[in-house]
């Protein structure tokens, strides 16, 4: 593992918040009268033993649990905020660019008027110490691109060992991929094929993935701090957002060496960080409970092949995986499903 080049020595505020409706859209927003507190978002507080239950890895660091939290569930939100803070957003680049507020907004007139007013991320009815708020349909945006580059970068980290193996064809046919992976699935204008493509020149940068990291990164700098009980500097990081924070410990934490991963437990499949590379598993509990139902499925897979014992094996397995697929469990349930699907 690589050492660390700066300390972590910023602090975030942190309150009491609840999902209000304000002015015709919903926000996060701080409970009147809650007590304002402030930590250190950056600080390193992985445990070098995996957790007993998913839950504890939201503890973890506002960078994991912004990967965890399912940004649809309401409950998911309050949990993050009340932990870790609002995310700043108005003081970042990304969320209050017109274009990209837009985006989010683009069936929300009302939010957007307030945007227009300069009123999107505060309240200056409330009393000072209270005024700022984050509208929930943004956050829930900011989580879901979070989340995504996450993913896109495990995913490219994936095909990595094949573009090895396949030399410059296999490149070729990796870029174009991802080229019409982009086309399809981020936001560009549609049919601009050609404005992709430049992105990818520079195969170091490839992608929008990076220029997205890229373009949050530089909500953050590198900073001295004086501190004046020892008489000492020391260097640090600088931001001014919550999100910007997550943005750099992500990126420190994986050139560090750590990994993020998905939990392979599939009815759980949220991501968490580990410093041990065979670790898959967010929780002790996914890892009991993905042994204790691959075991069922055995037991399952030999009763439903008896009960089918005339039929051609192969074809009663092919439709047991494709039930366990769909999220089929339970004996009983699953032989009589394989009866309809031989019908
Ligand atoms: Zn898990």
């Amino acid at each position: 593992m690589a050492p660390k080049l700066i300390d972590d020595n910023s602090t975030w505020p942190k309150s009491n918040y609840e999902i209000k409706e304000e002015d015709g859209i919903q926000f996060i927003v701080p409970m009147r009268g809650a007590k304002e507190t402030r930590y250190n978002p950056l600080l390193d507080r992985l445990p070098k033993v995996r957790p007993d239950i998913e839950e504890e890895n939201l503890q973890y660091g506002p960078h994991i649990a912004l990967g965890r939290i399912n940004p649809e569930k309401h409950d998911d939100i309050l949990e993050f905020v009340n932990m870790w803070g609002l995310l700043g957003l108005s003081n970042t680049k990304k969320y209050t660019s017109t274009k990209s507020v837009l985006s989010i907004l683009s069936k929300e007139e009302n939010a957007f008027r307030l945007f227009e007013e300069g009123k999107l991320y505060r309240n200056n009815k409330r009393r000072n110490g209270e005024k700022d708020r984050e509208p929930v349909i943004i956050f829930q945006a900011a989580v879901r691109t979070y989340q995504t580059l996450i993913n896109d970068i495990n995913r490219y980290k994936r095909d990595n060992p094949l573009l090895k193996l396949g030399g410059e064809e296999k490149r070729k046919e990796f870029r174009n991929a991802v080229i019409d992976r982009e086309e399809k699935e981020k936001d560009h204008p549609e049919g601009q094929r050609d404005l992709i493509e430049a992105m990818t020149i520079h195969e170091s940068q490839a992608f929008s993935t990076y220029l997205h990291l890229n373009e949050m990164l530089e909500e953050v700098h590198p900073q001295s701090f004086f501190d004046i009980v020892s008489n000492s500097d020391s260097p640090g990081w600088g931001y001014n957002s919550l999100i910007g924070a997550i943005y750099i410990k992500f990126f420190t934490d994986k050139h560090e060496g750590k990994k993020f991963r998905r939990c392979k437990m599939k009815k759980c499949n949220k991501q968490f960080i580990t410093t041990r590379p065979s670790n898959e598993y967010c929780s002790d509990n996914c890892k009991g409970y993905y042994h204790s139902q691959k075991h069922n499925e055995k037991k399952w897979l030999k009763q439903s092949l008896l009960h089918y014992e005339d039929y051609n094996n192969e074809d009663i397995e092919a439709i047991f995986h494709t039930l366990i697929e769909e999220g089929y469990s339970g004996e009983v349930k699953i032989i009589k499903e394989i009866g309809k699907r031989l019908d």
